[in-house]
């Protein structure tokens, strides 16, 4: 298949490796000509350029820039598409996408892979990045099952895990599991940065082992896909750090209280609720 990728970063690079080591053709574009230059040169693709004309011979084309930029790509890659063509993001946020995108064309698929690291541009890209990670699909009514197959049949090939669920049930569900827990962990080392005295800041950055390295890791990522997630998913954002803030209250009137019995019943209930997320 002739598979076409906008956005030759993390995500857009590393479908690429894997689609190609699947036997597909893969056409990259990229803003940057650089990049497209290192895409070919590393085998990443077969052919690219900063120009959408070279995916006019796609099949199946995988938006993978900023969310920002998903909307006008589209725009802009219409008059070089004929009809079948189809098309799929891997944006983080589904409803506003799917809204801009779907009235523009008709065989379009929202998607998400659940997978990334804290590393952006095409050499964070990766081969095998989606074994085993959830891949989600947000066809809505007007959406062609044919178009979803597609789509379907390149996500498993990925050995992806695939959902399928509403944009709006899935935006509230990331914002959960992966907006809220950005935020909560850049507000951690936010927090740990506010140290006044310097002899204690530098023992904390000195003593900081495996706890504060796992807590504090989606934290230090790509500060543009942050502030994307937030931008994009910004209902669900606020609701979720609602109910977080709520629950830290909650934890510091059990601490001043001295109710160390209901603290420490609400630390058992979250180390048995932990494994639903991470184990399921
Ligand atoms: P990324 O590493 O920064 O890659 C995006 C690449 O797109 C950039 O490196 C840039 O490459 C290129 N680009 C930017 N604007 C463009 C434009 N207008 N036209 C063509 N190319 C453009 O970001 P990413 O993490 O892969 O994220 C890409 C998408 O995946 C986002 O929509 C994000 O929501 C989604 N996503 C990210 C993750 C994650 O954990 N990172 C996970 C799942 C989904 P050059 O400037 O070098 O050409």
């Amino acid at each position: 298949m002739k598979i076409g990728i906008v956005g030759l970063g993390l995500i857009g690079g590393s479908l690429a490796i894997d689609l190609r080591q699947l036997g597909h053709t893969i056409l990259g574009v990229s803003r940057s000509p650089k990049t497209c230059q290192a895409a070919i040169a590393r085998h990443i693709v077969h052919q690219a350029s900063p120009e959408l004309s070279l995916l006019a011979a796609a099949e199946v084309i995988f938006l993978c820039t900023p969310l920002g930029a998903l909307q006008s790509t589209v725009e802009q890659l219409i008059p070089h598409l004929n009809s079948t063509t189809i098309l799929t993001d891997v944006g983080s946020v589904k409803a506003s996408v799917v809204e801009a995108i779907a009235p523009l064309w008709q065989n379009f698929v929202g998607g998400h892979p659940m997978a990334g690291t804290a590393e952006s541009g095409l050499d964070a890209a990766l081969s095998g990045l989606f074994i085993d990670r959830a891949y989600v699909l947000t066809p809505v009514a007007s959406t062609p099952p044919a178009a979803v197959e597609v789509v379907s049949a390149l996500v498993r090939s990925l050995q992806s895990k695939i959902y399928q669920c509403q944009p709006t049930d899935h935006d509230r569900a990331v914002a959960w599991i992966s907006h809220l827990p950005v935020l909560i962990s850049a507000s951690l080392i936010a927090t740990c940065m506010a140290e006044p005295d310097p002899t204690v800041l530098d023992l904390a950055q000195k003593f900081a082992s495996s706890g504060f390295k796992d807590t504090s890791r989606v934290g230090g990522g790509n500060p543009e896909l942050g502030v994307m997630m937030a931008r994009y998913n910004q209902p669900e954002v606020v609701r979720s750090l609602y109910a977080y803030r709520h629950q830290l209250d909650q934890v510091i009137a059990q601490i001043e209280q001295e109710n160390w019995t209901e603290l420490e019943k609400w630390l058992k209930n979250t180390g048995s609720d932990r494994p639903l997320f991470i184990d399921s």
